[in-house]
């Protein structure tokens, strides 16, 4: 059958069968010949692994997808330096075998809302505005290690990846990652897209009890349950939990076992140990 053929109404159908077996194959070659161009030499996977413990720490099987995954992140995002970083291949192997984590089980596309990592050597300054009570607006400074824009760039802190995944609580990369995902249904609220079986109020009774105890800690000067950024707003609760499930997730199952449950639903990382 003809290309002509398939403008037809009457033969639509039959033709879409035609065409998406050839094109289907076309963009499955395209992809494979992206990922090879970007694919890390398996020593290379190895060796800067083993620099982050929580990563180590997977078993074998979930290391096969930990590669595959930050394979389809060099090759589907771009990575830039910034404040005097020139990015080298171990900079961005780094980035991508964090970054593939959060997303082990549910898939790269999880990651659509940005396109671009930018990498500065150290914590950066970051320009902020904020408005006060009197609607005054002001200019400041602020130190960061990690920052994500509302559908904009991933923005990291090479030393501060580097302290990441060592199990001390500490994921700079999830916990920006965490944000991107939470905004693809709109805001940064922390309510991201749930996978199907999850109850979405389970979740918001959750995090709400989780958030209440961390307030009430707070305002009581008892010792905090979770770092305290985490009071900052139900966005960043979600984001450091996050980091916490990736960094300590037996500290979270302890401390915080709905919360955990509910994270381990929509991560599911428990399910390769
Ligand atoms: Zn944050």
């Amino acid at each position: 059958m003809s290309a002509r053929g398939c403008a037809r109404a009457s033969a639509a159908e039959a033709c879409a069968a035609v065409v998406s077996g050839p094109l289907a194959r076309l963009k499955a070659w395209q992809r494979e010949r992206r990922l090879e161009r970007v694919r890390p030499q398996r020593a290379d996977f190895e060796r800067r692994l083993a620099r982050f413990p929580m990563l180590a720490a997977l078993p074998g099987p979930a290391r096969e997808v930990l590669f595959e995954r930050s394979t389809e992140i060099l090759a589907g995002k771009d990575f830039f330096g910034a404040g005097g970083l020139e990015p080298d291949a171990d900079d961005l192997l780094d980035v991508a075998l964090l970054a593939a984590l959060p997303v082990l089980n549910l898939g790269v596309d999880w990651y659509r809302g940005f396109h671009t990592f930018i990498l500065y050597p150290a914590e950066f300054v970051a320009e902020v505005e904020q408005i006060d009570e009197d609607g005054l607006v002001h200019l400041g400074d602020e130190v960061r290690s990690g920052e994500a824009w509302a559908h904009g760039p991933v923005v990291l802190a090479m030393d501060e990846v580097r302290g990441s995944g060592q199990g001390e609580g500490f994921n700079v990369v999830a916990h920006e990652l965490a944000h991107q995902i939470d905004q693809l249904n709109g805001d940064m609220d922390g309510y991201p897209p749930l996978p199907a079986g999850m109850e979405p109020a389970r979740w918001a009774a959750t995090f709400s009890a989780a958030w209440q105890r961390l307030q009430t800690e707070l305002a009581q000067g008892a010792e905090p349950s979770m770092d305290p950024y985490a009071a900052e707003s139900p966005a960043e609760f979600f984001a450091v939990a996050s980091e916490m499930y990736f960094d300590v997730p037996g500290w979270l199952a302890d401390t915080h076992p709905e919360l955990y449950q509910q994270l381990d639903s929509l991560y599911q990382l428990s399910k390769w140990f």
